[in-house]
């Protein structure tokens, strides 16, 4: 039997979608040759690339409204940097909630002077710091819209001039937005839409071409735009998966529907954790993250007992991140409910033997 599986990234994708995509690395489209050993240029994976790309905007409500996606490499670790040497002429303003977003600024830093906004460090990042001031004067404000590591996620999203970019690794696609006020969003595939290998970058096209320093062409999204994502070989079984996932949740009732899926999940993971007296949580309760739940035990006595008993309930996954400890339960769109309703009978299990 398949295995709750909770990982937090690399992650779980629909069954479905790994059936298709096992099926065409041995043998795409009837055609007697395997996905992953044809030409990248060859119609039948221009077609995949394209359906890829269009179901993303399609999905985002971002169709002929100047955007256009990408598939690069590099993972979003590489955004990272490629956001600031494309937009970062002087000066750029960054909120800082874990990690990702330290390690964003970290990068941006050696093109330009940054701006932290705010900061929920003081805390170990267990909230999203809220009533900060945009400067007008930059060139860009980024944010990270969920904190994979942390379990908290952004309810909502500063007004400003500025062009406004968004680290969404962890949730894009799981909740509906006005993502048309977002001009920049990238995210790595391996979270909620397929393998490690490709990421997924939504750019408004407007917004490029106004530094000056000179851009590598791997580096350059222009470059990428201007060769329909296709300037080097893609990661082509990371962009197929992806699109077949994408596909998946367009048949679903796209991210509308998977919304209150995903709202179901995670209340009944919260309720849980708010009610059982053996377990708190660790994010602030308004900024919980529908993707990423982290919580721990009141008592570590029982965490040799709790990790026996998930573990046998063919739970995978749960362990915190090492920078927070206590466990996290990542509920991305393919995890079923009833994987979570496993996860909460095994905490009312240990109170009812405790
Ligand atoms: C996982 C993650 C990253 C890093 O992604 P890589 O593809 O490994 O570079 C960046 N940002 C967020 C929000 C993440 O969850």
């Amino acid at each position: 039997m398949k295995k709750h599986n909770f990982s937090a990234g690399p992650c779980i994708l629909p069954e479905e979608v790994l059936q298709k995509a096992s099926e065409a690395v041995v043998n795409f489209n009837n055609d007697n040759l395997s996905l992953i050993e044809i030409s990248h240029r060859s119609q039948p994976f221009v077609d995949v690339i394209e359906k890829a790309r269009s179901l993303a905007l399609e999905l985002l409500g971002l169709e002929n409204k100047g955007y256009k996606a990408l598939f690069l490499q590099g993972g979003a670790s590489m955004q990272f940097l490629m956001v600031a040497y494309n937009l970062l002429n002087k000066k750029a303003a960054y909120l800082n909630t874990g990690t990702w977003s330290s390690n964003a600024i970290k990068e941006a830093k050696l093109f330009g002077e940054l701006v932290e906004v705010a900061s929920s460090k003081d805390k170990n990042f267990n909230y999203i710091p809220k009533g900060y001031q945009i400067p007008t004067d930059v060139d860009y404000f980024h944010c990270t819209s969920n904190n994979t590591i942390y379990g908290t996620q952004m309810k909502s999203f500063p007004e400003t001039s500025v062009p406004m970019i968004c680290d969404m690794s962890s949730d894009i696609f799981s909740r509906q937005l006005d993502f048309s006020k977002f001009d920049l969003i990238y995210a790595g595939a391996q979270k909620n839409m397929g393998p490690a290998g490709t990421t997924l970058v939504v750019v408004k096209e407007e917004i490029l071409g106004k530094v000056e320093r000179q851009i590598p062409s791997m580096l350059n999204y222009q470059v990428f735009i201007d060769k329909d994502s296709m300037f080097n070989t893609p990661p082509v079984f990371p962009v197929y998966t992806s699109m077949l996932t994408l596909e998946w949740l367009k048949d679903l009732g796209g991210i509308e529907f998977i919304e209150k899926v995903n709202e179901k999940k995670s209340a009944l993971l919260y309720n849980e954790i708010d009610r059982n007296p053996l377990f708190k949580g660790v994010a602030s309760i308004e900024d919980r993250s529908h993707m990423n739940a982290t919580f721990a035990l009141v008592d570590d006595n029982l965490q040799t007992k709790f990790d026996s008993m998930w573990q046998e309930a063919n739970i995978n996954g749960l362990h915190g991140h090492r920078s927070v400890g206590g466990y996290r339960a990542s509920m991305y769109n393919a995890l079923p409910l009833y994987s979570v309703q496993a996860l909460v009978d095994v905490m009312q299990e240990l109170e009812r033997i405790s």
